[in-house]
C-alpha cells in the first residue's frame, strides 16, 4: 500500500453531527435564505451588510465547533496509511484539521479567513466582518469579504484536485450530496479512468450514488470509524 493513493472528498454531511447544519437537507440552510441573497458575487453587491451578518453568525457556530468521530478517523486514516491520503472538502469549517488531517484542500474556501476583493490578500479571521474594516495589506475599506466560494465563481485549487482525481487508486466520498458541481464530477471523472475503486459514505443515497463502486450508508460518526479500521487492517 505503500505507493497507494486515496482521495476523500468531503460535504457538510462530514459536519453535520458536529452541530453545524447541512445546506439542502429537510431543515438546511437553503429552506430559510436564498442563496442568491447570501451567496453569490451578485448578493453580495447588493447587500453586502445582509451578507455579512449571515456569515457573522455561521462564523460564531463554526468557531465552537469540534470534531466528530469521523474527522477523527480521517486524520488517523492518514497517519497510518502507509500511502498518500487527500483530503478534498467541500466544507469551510476546520473540523478536518482539528480531527488530524494535514493534507486538506478547501476547494471552498474557508470561513475563518477573510479576503480583500481588491488585493485578494488573505487573513485568518474569527471575529465578525462589517463594511468598515480596511484591508490590512492595501487599505482598501469596505473590501474584505467571507473567503469563501459563491456560486458562480471558481473553486479554488483545481488543478490539484485533477491530478490528484488522475492518479488515485480509490476515491471516498463522504457527507456530500452530489448536488454542487464541479465537485459531483469527481466520481464519474475517477471512474471514467476505469482503474480507481470508488465508496460513498452518507446517510442517504447521493444524486451519484450509482456511479459508485460501493455505497456504505448511515451516520457519519459510525460509518467512516469503521470503514478506516477496515481500510487500514484489509485494504480495498
Ligand atoms: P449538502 O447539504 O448538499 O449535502 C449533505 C449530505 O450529507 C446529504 O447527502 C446528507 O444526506 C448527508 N448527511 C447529512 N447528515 C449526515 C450524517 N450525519 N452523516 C453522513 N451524511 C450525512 O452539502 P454538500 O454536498 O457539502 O454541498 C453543499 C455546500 O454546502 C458545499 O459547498 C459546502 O461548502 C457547504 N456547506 C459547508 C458546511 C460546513 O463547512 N460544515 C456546512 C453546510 C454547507
Amino acid at each position: 500500500m505503500k505507493d497507494k493513493r486515496i482521495v476523500i472528498l468531503t460535504g457538510a454531511g462530514v459536519s453535520a453531527e458536529s452541530g453545524l447544519g447541512t445546506f439542502r437537507d429537510k431543515d438546511g440552510l437553503w429552506t430559510k435564505y436564498d442563496l442568491n441573497d447570501v451567496a453569490t458575487p451578485e448578493g453580495f453587491a447588493r447587500n453586502p451588510e445582509f451578507v455579512h451578518n449571515f456569515y457573522n453568525q455561521r462564523r460564531q457556530n463554526l468557531v465552537d465547533a469540534t470534531p466528530n468521530a469521523a474527522h477523527h478517523a480521517l486524520g488517523r486514516l492518514e497517519s497510518e496509511f502507509p500511502g498518500d491520503v487527500l483530503v478534498v472538502t467541500q466544507n469551510i469549517d476546520r473540523l478536518h484539521e482539528m480531527g488530524g488531517s494535514k493534507n486538506v484542500l478547501h476547494m471552498h474556501g474557508e470561513m475563518l479567513k477573510s479576503r480583500c476583493d481588491f488585493c485578494q490578500h488573505v487573513i485568518h479571521w474569527e471575529g465578525d466582518l462589517n463594511l468598515a474594516m480596511r484591508c490590512e495589506q492595501c487599505g482598501t475599506a469596505g473590501a474584505m469579504r467571507p473567503h469563501v466560494v459563491w456560486f458562480g465563481e471558481m473553486p479554488f485549487y483545481m488543478d490539484d484536485i485533477q491530478h490528484a482525481l488522475d492518479l488515485c487508486d480509490l476515491f471516498l466520498s463522504i457527507g456530500t450530496s452530489g448536488n454542487v458541481y464541479p465537485a459531483a464530477g469527481f466520481v464519474a471523472q475517477v471512474r471514467h479512468r476505469g482503474t480507481a475503486h470508488t465508496v460513498e459514505l452518507n446517510l442517504e443515497p447521493s444524486e451519484g450514488s450509482a456511479l459508485f463502486h460501493d455505497s456504505v450508508l448511515g451516520p457519519a460518526t459510525e460509518v467512516v470509524p469503521s470503514y478506516v479500521d477496515d481500510l487500514l487492517a484489509n485494504g480495498w
